[in-house]
Parts: C-alpha cells; structure tokens; sequence
C-alpha cells in the first residue's frame, strides 16, 4: 500500500473499531435498561412513596402550610433513599383560599346542586348571587353573545367534555374553566357556572384553575358536577327564568410561600450536563393528590432511585418536584428563571403527570441527528408496549416551560381513558392507584432515564419548538 493508501485504511479501521465501540456501548446500555425494566416491574417503593405523600401529607394545595409540609417530606425522603444534592428553591405565588361554596336553585324547584369552587377565583359578596341563567351549550355560544348582553344574569356553560384515550378531550373542556370568567364578565354577567371538565357521573364537582383576564372585572365562578349540570339543563327547560343562588366564600390572600424540591443521581463523565425528571408535589385540596401527582413524584423517584442502585449514569438525572403547578406552572416558571444560564446544559426533559394510566406510546422533541439514539431507547421499550410517537414533544406539564426554553423532550403518552373521572376531584385518592401500572411507568422512566444520561454525544433541540401541548 502507498502511504495515503495505509493512511486512509488505518482511519478506516479506527473509525470501524470507534463505531463497533459505541455500538457495544449502546447494547450494554440497553442490556441495563433492560435489568432496570425487570427490577422496576417487582418494586414496591413507588406503591409506597404515593402512599406515604398522600397519606401523611393528603392535599397539598399551592402555596398552602400543607405544600411546605409536602416539601420537607421530600426532601427527607430524597436524601433517605440516597440522592445528592437535595434542597429546595423557594418562590413566591399569590395564594388562594377556597372557602364554603353553596350554589341552590329557587322556586318552584327549589334544590341544591352539587359545585366546587374553581381555583384562584373571587367570592361572591356575603350571602351571594342571586340572578336568573342563561344557558350556553358552548363556550363559543358564550363568545358569540353580544358583549354587555348578561348584565344581571349568571352565566352557564354547559359544554361536553369528550372522553378520549389520550385525554385530548380536556384541552378543549379547560378552555371554559379558564378563559370562560372574563369571557363572561366581558357580557356583563355577574358569575359564571360551568360543566365540569371531567368525564365522571359520579356528582363530583372538578376544580381547576381559572386565569382572569385584567382587562374584565374578576366575576366568582363554580364547576358544577356534570350529573348537577344536567339537572340545571332540564331546571332550565321548565323554567327558563328560575332563579340560582351562588354563595362562595373563595379568596385571594397576598403573595404567599412555595418551592421546587430538587434532588439528583450525579453522573461520573459529564456531571454537569442533565436529564431533567419532573413531576409536581403541589395538588389540588379535594382529593390527596394520588393520580395528580402522587403518583408522577413516585414514578420520576423511584426510576431514578432504581438507577442509582443499578450503576452510575455518565450524566446527572436531575429530579426536580414542582411546586405550584396546578394554579399556572408558576413552579416550573421560576424555575426557568433561576436556571437560565444552565438551559443548555440540561439535555432532556420529562414528566409525570397523568396517573398511572400505561405508557403506550414516546414523543420526541429532539433535533433531528439525536432521532437514532432516541429510537435505540424505544427499542427497549417496545416490549412494554410503548409505540413510536410524533416528532414533536414539550415533555409534559411543568418541563413544558423548559422545552419552550430549548431544552429537549420526551413525552410518554398514556391511557387517559378514565383519568378524568378523577382529576381535580374529591375522588383522587390513593385507593385508584394500580400498582402494575405505577411500575409500569416507572420501567419506562428508569429505562428511559439511564439510556439518554447514558447516550453517546447526547441530545440537542429540534429546530423547531414544540406545539404538542
Ligand atoms: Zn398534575
């Protein structure tokens, strides 16, 4: 062989034996993920972390002293089960009182119905609203009144909201509990009622937070349950003039204390670069917060608890336990804020937040040359019936904040069949949650997790921010 010849053969067989090295590489991170998937399907510390938070903490409403008791838990529970760096980044958010709620119908059938109060809204004046209804079988019906037309009224939106297997349902249903109070003010209305959205007939009332716009005056307004909406509808359609008494007693209460819980499994190459697992400590006050997000912060610890007991990852898992996510990400958000200089470090997010329905299928968020190592993590999953998703992921609720911000994602969609019986209702409790299920989740996280701290180069952004949520 001529020189150049020998040259370019010996870069030949460096690059083949760097590649066959990085391909064995590859397959023993996907034999530990697997080991990690059978360790995750026989544990019981998921069963018991839900447990524990939901018992000896129950509801942990935003801002509230059970949220700071919520935060000492976990961070005695981080360190117990041996993760580094374990501390909590305070912030502050204006917090919420929820109060009594009454809401009765008057002559000539005269009855009470079932309502809660939804989050961050205004009271009504001591012994409340008493007004005709006027009845709105969507929010764009509400939208497309005259603006001024509900003066001394109380509206109703009494819109559906559809039962899917991925939960889309609810992206259309919230928009009424959110956008619909200054909707209403905006026609002049004196409160709003709405449908719950849910998808149970079990007469409980969801709760959820509504968000004001400050251009309108801030109107009180209550979820019905939908058995209790139903029954309106029918009030209604007999007495088209009969009168409805709202009593609430809700109330904002100034800035008030939260904080995001941190704890992390330090990598041996590249410390400093992460894989962000999320989920959110903070609940709503009507159940205890199993399946919203009892159960996220027990899938994102114990995968990452299950990693450090495998091996050390190259680099850092991060799990970070958010605070206030329910009334607007206002955790994640501060979050972002603190970490901005670190955004680039930080290589994937992911979160927890959607009971333990089964994970069936993995979005990615990602740049386009990261897809091959996206789907060797795949790959591993199949066998637990993950299937390829989309190409596009904001991660989940919280780390949503932080894919907008360029961090990487991946989504894991799940079975939200019967998820939104429960959410936000008195009826999120402990006793819902499936414990093959719960590890279920937690396989795909600790396998997921161990893989892409593990993965050769890392992940990069897509070229475009993601639009899935
Ligand atoms: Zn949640």
């Amino acid at each position: 062989m001529k020189k150049r010849e020998k040259r370019i053969a010996g870069n030949l067989l460096a690059g083949l034996a760097c590649a066959a090295l990085a391909h064995s590489a590859l397959a023993d991170d996907a034999a530990d993920a697997r080991a990690l998937i059978k360790k995750a399907q026989g544990t019981d510390l998921g069963w018991q972390t839900v447990e524990s938070l939901t018992t000896e903490i129950g509801p942990r409403l935003a801002g509230s002293e059970a949220e700071a008791r919520a935060r000492a838990w976990a961070v005695k529970r981080l360190k117990a089960l041996g993760f580094a760096n374990v501390h909590v980044e305070p912030f502050t958010l204006e917090g919420w009182h929820r109060g009594e709620i009454s809401v009765r119908v008057g002559a000539p059938y005269p009855q009470r119905l079932v309502a809660t109060a939804l989050g961050r809204s205004v009271g009504t004046p001591v012994g409340g609203i008493t007004a005709p209804v006027v009845r709105f079988t969507t929010l764009k019906d509400l939208k497309d009144a005259p603006i001024g037309s509900l003066k001394g009224k109380i509206a109703f939106v009494d819109e559906i909201m559809t039962r899917t297997q991925e939960g889309m349902g609810y992206g259309v249903a919230v928009q009424k509990r959110a956008a619909g109070p200054s909707i209403a003010a905006e026609r002049g209305a004196l409160a709003l009622i709405i449908r719950s959205a849910g998808t149970d007939y079990h007469r409980n009332a969801h709760t959820g937070a509504l968000r004001y716009d400050d251009a309108q005056p801030r109107i009180p307004a209550a979820a019905l349950s939908n058995n209790d909406a139903d029954q309106l509808a029918r009030l209604l359609a007999l007495k088209p003039d009969i009168p409805l008494t709202l009593n609430m007693s809700s109330k904002r209460i100034g800035q008030v204390p939260s904080g995001n819980v941190v704890g992390e499994i330090p990598g041996s190459d590249y410390p400093d670069e992460v894989v962000l697992l999320g989920a959110h400590l903070d609940s709503w006050d009507e159940g205890t917060g199993a399946i919203d997000d009892g159960t996220g912060v027990a899938i994102v610890t114990t995968a990452a608890k299950l990693v450090a007991e495998h091996g050390q990852p190259k680099r850092t898992i991060r799990v970070v336990l958010f605070g206030a996510e329910e009334p607007g990400l206002i955790g994640a958000k501060a979050y972002v804020k603190a970490h901005k200089d670190e955004m680039g470090k930080i290589i994937m997010v992911s979160e927890s937040d959607f009971g333990t329905g089964r994970v069936w299928r993995m979005n990615t968020g990602i740049a386009k040359e990261d897809e091959a190592k996206a789907d060797a993590i795949l790959h591993v999953l199949r066998p637990l019936g993950v299937l390829p998703g989309k190409r596009e992921a904001s991660g989940g609720s919280d780390v949503s904040v932080l894919s907008a911000a360029g961090a990487p994602a991946v989504s894991f969609t799940q079975n939200g069949w019967t998820y939104f019986d429960l959410h936000h209702t008195p009826d999120d409790t402990l006793d819902k949650v499936n414990k093959d299920d719960l590890n279920q989740n937690i396989a795909v996280y600790a396998a997921f997790a161990w893989m892409a701290a593990n993965a050769q180069g890392g992940f990069h952004p897509p070229a475009h921010p993601s639009s899935e949520e």
